[in-house]
C-alpha cells in the first residue's frame, strides 16, 4: 500500500498552498466580515485552470484526477472555506455532471466556459420543503412543444447570486417519485426564471446562497441533462463524488484550526508557563492531530477509489461524515485553547469554528451519511 502522492499530485498541493497563502489568507477575514464573494480570486483560480480541474482537456479543462482535485480543495479550505465552496460547486456540482451525463453538444456548449471561469455554475436540488428527502420536491417540468415549462422554487442554492448556468431538478412524472425527476440546464437569462435574496448565514460569508423561482419558465428541450425521468440518478451520482470534496473542505478547515491552536499554545502563557506545557493542552492537540490524520486518510481513500473506478459510495459517505464531524470538534477545541481570544473576531479560529459547521449540513447531513452507510452495509 502506497501512501505517497504522485509527483503531479504533490505539485498540485504545492501550487494550491502557495496560491492560498498569497491570494486567500490576506483576504479571508475581509470576505467574512463584508460578506463578499471573491470574484477577483475566482478569476485567478480560473487562470490556473482550477475551475476546470476534472474537465477533460478537449473541453477546456486540465483533466486532473480526483485525488489532485481533493488535495487542492483541502489546501484552499485551510485558508478560505468561502473560496473553496465556490471552487467545489463549479467543479463537483456543475462540471462533473455535465462531463458524466452531458451529450456532445451540451459539453461543447457549456464546459469550455465553465472550465475557464468565463461562466459560473450552480446545482439546484433543495427546495423549501425538501432537503434530505430530495425526491419530495415540488418543482415540475411539463413538456410543451420544443420546451419544458418549469414551475416551482429552490432554496439554499450556492453561487446563485452570480451563476450563469443552473442544473435544476424537477418532476417530469410526479406520480413516479424519484423515477420521475429530470435534470435541466437553465441559463440565467431564461424567461420565467428569477434569483431571490441572499441568505444571511452563520459562516462561509464569502459565498452566495439564494432562493430560485420558476414561473412558467421555458427551458429548451435540448437542455435536458441525461435521460428523461433519470435526473435523480444524476443528482445522487453527482453528490456521491461531491461529498469527497466536502470531506476535503472539512479536513482543510480542521487542519487550519489545529495549526492555529499549536501556534497559539506556544505563544500564550498562564501561571508562568506556556500553555503548550500543560498536559491538558497537549492531550487536546494530540487528539486533534489524530482525528485530522484519520479524516484525511478516509478522504484520500475515497478519492483514490473513484480514480481507480472502484465502488466508492460508502467511502465517500464515511469520509464526509467523519471529516465533517471532526472539523467541528477540532475547531471547537482550537477555540478552547485560545481561551477568550478564540471568541473574538480578530482571531482566525473564530471564523474556522463557524465555517466548519456547514460541512455537517450541505451535500447531505451527517444523519443522511449514516443512512447511506447503513444502506450499503445492509444491502444484499
Ligand atoms: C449554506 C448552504 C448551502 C447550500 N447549498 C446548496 C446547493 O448549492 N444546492 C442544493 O441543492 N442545496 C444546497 N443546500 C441545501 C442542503 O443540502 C440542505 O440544507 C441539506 O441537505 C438538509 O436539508 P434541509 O435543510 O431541508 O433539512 P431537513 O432535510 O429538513 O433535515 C432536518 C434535520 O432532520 C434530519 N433528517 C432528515 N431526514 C432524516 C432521516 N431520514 N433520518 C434521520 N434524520 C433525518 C436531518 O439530518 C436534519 O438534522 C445548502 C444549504 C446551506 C445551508
Amino acid at each position: 500500500m502506497d501512501f505517497t502522492l504522485t509527483p503531479e499530485q504533490e505539485l498540485f498541493r504545492k501550487s494550491a498552498r502557495e496560491f492560498a497563502l498569497k491570494e486567500l489568507e490576506p483576504i479571508a477575514t475581509e470576505l467574512d466580515r463584508e460578506h463578499r464573494v471573491p470574484f477577483e480570486t475566482l478569476k485567478k483560480l480560473a487562470e490556473l485552470g482550477y475551475l476546470g480541474m476534472t474537465v477533460p482537456e478537449e473541453y477546456g479543462g486540465i483533466g486532473a484526477d480526483m485525488l489532485s482535485y481533493i488535495v487542492v480543495m483541502e489546501e484552499l479550505s485551510r485558508s478560505c472555506a468561502s473560496t473553496s465552496t465556490a471552487f467545489s460547486v463549479q467543479n463537483s456540482l456543475c462540471n462533473t455532471p455535465l462531463v458524466e451525463f452531458g451529450n456532445e453538444a451540451q459539453k461543447r456548449k457549456y464546459l469550455p466556459d465553465l472550465a475557464t471561469g468565463k461562466r459560473f455554475g450552480a446545482f439546484a436540488l433543495t427546495e423549501p420543503e425538501s432537503g434530505s428527502d430530495a425526491a419530495g420536491m415540488k418543482t415540475t417540468a411539463v413538456a410543451k412543444g420544443d420546451y419544458f415549462i418549469l414551475n416551482g422554487s429552490k432554496r439554499f442554492i450556492t453561487s446563485a447570486g452570480f451563476a450563469d448556468i443552473f442544473l435544476v431538478f424537477a418532476l417530469t412524472d410526479p406520480a413516479a417519485g424519484n423515477r420521475g425527476v429530470s435534470c435541466f440546464i437553465v441559463e440565467r437569462n431564461t424567461p420565467g426564471f428569477t434569483v431571490g435574496k441572499e441568505e444571511d448565514k452563520l459562516g462561509i460569508h464569502g459565498t452566495s446562497t439564494c432562493e430560485l423561482f420558476f414561473e412558467d419558465c421555458r427551458v429548451p428541450r435540448e437542455n435536458l441533462l441525461g435521460e428523461l425521468n433519470r435526473g435523480f440518478k444524476v443528482a445522487m451520482i453527482t453528490l456521491d463524488s461531491g461529498r469527497i470534496a466536502i470531506a476535503a473542505q472539512a479536513v482543510g478547515i480542521a487542519q487550519a484550526a489545529l495549526d492555529e491552536a499549536v501556534k497559539y499554545s506556544k505563544e500564550r502563557k498562564a501561571f508562568g508557563r506556556l500553555i503548550s506545557e500543560f498536559q491538558a493542552i497537549q492531550f487536546m492537540l494530540a487528539d486533534m492531530k489524530a482525528k485530522v490524520e484519520a479524516a484525511r486518510l478516509l478522504t484520500y481513500k475515497a478519492a483514490w477509489k473513484k480514480d481507480h473506478k472502484l465502488d466508492y459510495i460508502m467511502d465517500s459517505s464515511i469520509a464526509k461524515l467523519f471529516a465533517a464531524e471532526i472539523a467541528s470538534e477540532v475547531a471547537d477545541k482550537a477555540l478552547q485553547i485560545h481561551g477568550g481570544y478564540g471568541y473574538i473576531r480578530d482571531y482566525k479560529v473564530e471564523r474556522l469554528y463557524r465555517d466548519a459547521r456547514i460541512t455537517r449540513i450541505y451535500e447531505g447531513t451527517s444523519e443522511i451519511q449514516k443512512l447511506i452507510i447503513a444502506r450499503e452495509l445492509l444491502k444484499e
